[in-house]
């Protein structure tokens, strides 16, 4: 029999073009994003309840009691597929407990700006077949996504020339992956912070100012991206970690929108990992509002700022490699369901479960948000899928939580 199809999990690219590693080392040498993420998770690992090793059952009773005790409970982390995110909410639902993505504040970055001035998104295949000049801005997003490069100057495009594909580097000094064969020009933007950079670029996009007034190298990239014929923003909203980059990100759409006056542009804003697009996406399908939201007496609602002083207890999942764990929750009760070796520090009970395209068949949203792709089990698992345990925990609950 064929070995199931790998979807790689541990990025929102969720590539699908290379086989399941196993014990060959063949994606470890692949990608350092996934042998990072191999080697964070274990294949088996043992529920625990303070720190002693109990079977899972006792476990989930532990977490049940736990959850039906707190009053101002969140769940947290959600890096895991479609199904544990929908039985989070169904749990939240039934607790009245707020939810919240670990990626949180940078998912907002882009989510304020679709939601203040529109967007104009492409996906990956799109890119790939017809982009004839790709600006990255803002970080290199290759150490975010190191084969982002490989996917998207991919040998003969249908609708591009290959030889006349372009890559420039907008507040980016260099990649560290960078496309074989396409050379990455860094755009000199004059000591101009990116803010004034691409405020710059807008100017002289719309002959608002003349062009000599601007950094020549701002008015070179101005000069080709009115003259390109498919043209490619990409960012990765986790690189703009500073004040106001949801103003940026807004500006960078503004941008797009004044050049497909002339010609075609479009962004490509890469997440996913974490499965911080699945959790936000089974979010906005199941109730409307994207992340965070607060389920209580029976309502749920969207709550942008969240002030998550008054938790109790954290309800933590992460079945994905690559969260970091909230300071602030340092001091609070924690329960976790995760992947053996993603346990919290501290946490109260934790409760192993399989990984989602590794060991349980589950849906991932990838990076462009258009496709939700299954990703099927590899290995026979030792736990359950977090879904599963979500939902025995909510079995133990009593009511009326
Ligand atoms: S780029 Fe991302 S999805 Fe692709 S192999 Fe690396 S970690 Fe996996």
């Amino acid at each position: 029999m064929n070995a199931p199809h790998f979807v790689c999990p541990f990025c929102g690219l969720l590539c699908d073009d290379l086989p399941f590693p196993g014990t060959s080392g063949l994606l470890q040498t692949a990608c350092p994003k996934a042998a990072e993420g191999w080697a964070a998770i274990r294949a088996t690992g043992d529920a625990r309840v303070d720190g002693v090793a109990v079977a899972e059952a006792a476990a989930v009773r532990a977490a049940s009691a736990a959850l039906a005790k707190a009053r101002r409970p969140l769940i947290g982390g959600l890096a895991g597929d479609v199904q544990m995110m929908r039985a989070a909410l169904a749990l939240a639902d039934r607790c009245g407990a707020r939810v919240v993505h670990a990626n949180q504040a940078a998912a907002q970055r882009n989510l304020f700006a679709l939601q203040s001035r529109g967007a104009v998104a492409t996906t990956l295949a799109e890119a790939r077949q017809r982009a004839d000049l790709v600006v990255v801005v803002g970080g290199d997003v290759t150490r975010r996504f190191p084969r982002i490069m490989e996917r998207l100057f991919a040998p003969a495009p249908v609708f591009v020339d290959a030889a006349q594909r372009r890559l420039a580097l907008l507040g980016v000094d260099a990649l560290e992956y960078a496309p074989a064969g396409v050379s990455a020009e860094r755009v000199d933007c004059g000591g101009l912070d990116l803010f004034d950079a691409v405020g710059a670029l807008r100017a002289c996009c719309e002959d608002r100012i003349d062009a000599r007034m601007a950094p020549a190298g701002l008015a070179a990239l101005a000069e080709r991206m009115q003259s390109c014929r498919y043209g490619l923003l990409l960012w990765a909203a986790g690189d703009l970690d500073f004040a106001g980059a949801d103003l940026l990100v807004e500006q960078l759409q503004q941008l797009l929108q004044d050049l497909n006056r002339e010609t075609r542009w479009a962004a490509l804003p890469l997440a996913g990992s974490g499965g911080d697009l699945t959790a936000n996406a089974v979010a906005a399908w199941q109730t409307g509002f994207a992340l965070p939201l607060e389920f209580r007496d029976g309502e749920v609602a969207g709550d942008a700022f969240p002030d998550y002083s008054d938790v109790d207890l954290l309800l933590w999942l992460a079945v994905l490699p690559g969260l970091t764990f909230p300071d602030w929750a340092r001091d609070v009760p924690v329960v976790a369901i995760g992947a053996p070796g993603l346990a919290p520090p501290g946490a109260r009970v934790f409760i192993p479960a399989a990984v989602p395209g590794v060991e349980a068949a589950g849906h991932l949203v990838r990076t462009d948000g258009v496709v939700t792709l299954y990703a099927p089990a590899q290995t026979a698992s030792a736990h359950p899928a977090a879904a599963t345990q979500l939902e025995r925990i909510a079995a133990a609950l009593e009511p009326p939580c």
